[in-house]
């Protein structure tokens, strides 16, 4: 099993380029999500690297906006999501299919997670998950073009790869995200602890990510809608009783939106 050498380079306000590279190549390399150029190309020249590949997410531009300059500059082969206008040609990807990085020896799988935009995929590989911002560490991306019944089984679909799975997000947002988690679940001492952790990453100026399947599963309350006490914890925001777990994630999501 190769390792993967995954490292962030941050981009706007909060995004992160995640670049990939393996033992063995270190100097090809692909990135996920490029919303812009010139961070990457940095990255590139400094370490004398190979653009071999980019793998899109969504279409959102904070993820593919210097995808058509690094394209012209290095000739990079591009995947991206079938359902999706991207901003170059490049290999449409539906669920199920395989991204083949030969020069790198990777192979990612590819899942369908409508709910943030209507085509989102992930990229799953290598015991890593490059999720755009379908999951965030405690968190979710916000419905702009799925309903909360896709996007609850987009996330449940993630919540079921193995637990030591690295998660790999779109966005910096988990110390914003464990103040709503701790609104929500009170009473879970994990929570707290991470987001203590996560507050140290933070003022060193670290990010917070990777996190790991099997921490998400226990901190995030999108993750949780079947549990009781998160459905209680919702029915007393919503005022009323909830009846199913899309009816939860909708009201947890919605109070995320407002909090
Ligand atoms: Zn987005
Ligand atoms: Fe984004």
């Amino acid at each position: 099993m190769s390792t993967l050498d995954v490292r962030p380079i941050p981009a706007f306000k909060d995004n992160y380029i995640w670049l990939l590279a393996v033992p063995g190549e270190p100097r090809a390399v692909a990135v996920i999500d490029p919303g812009a150029a010139d961070p990457v190309l940095r990255e590139l020249a400094a370490g004398k690297l190979r653009l071999d590949a980019i793998l899109l997410t969504h279409h959102h531009a904070d993820h593919v906006g210097g995808t058509a300059a690094l394209v012209a500059a290095t000739g990079a082969a591009v995947f991206g999501p079938a359902q999706e206008r991207m901003p170059v040609e490049c290999q449409r990807l539906h669920g199920g299919d395989r991204a083949h990085l030969p020069s790198l020896g990777l192979e990612f799988e590819v899942i369908d997670v409508p709910g943030h935009t209507a085509g989102h995929i992930a990229y799953f590989g290598h015991q890593a998950l490059f999720c755009g911002d379908t999951l965030f560490s405690a968190g979710c991306g916000r419905l702009f073009e799925g309903t909360a019944g896709q996007m609850l089984a987009s996330l449940e679909a993630l919540a079921a790869l193995p637990d030591p799975t690295r998660v790999f997000c779109g966005h910096e947002y988990t110390v914003a995200n464990l103040r709503f988690a701790m609104a929500v679940e009170a009473d879970n001492q994990e929570i707290a602890d991470y987001a203590r952790q996560a507050g140290t990453l933070r003022a060193a100026g670290l990010p917070t990510l990777p996190s790991i399947i099997g921490l998400e599963k226990r901190v995030n309350p999108f993750l949780r809608c079947r549990l009781d006490n998160i459905r209680s914890s919702a029915e007393r925001h919503a005022g009323k009783a909830l009846p199913s777990p899309v009816a939860v994630f909708a009201e947890v999501r919605g109070w995320k939106d407002q909090f």
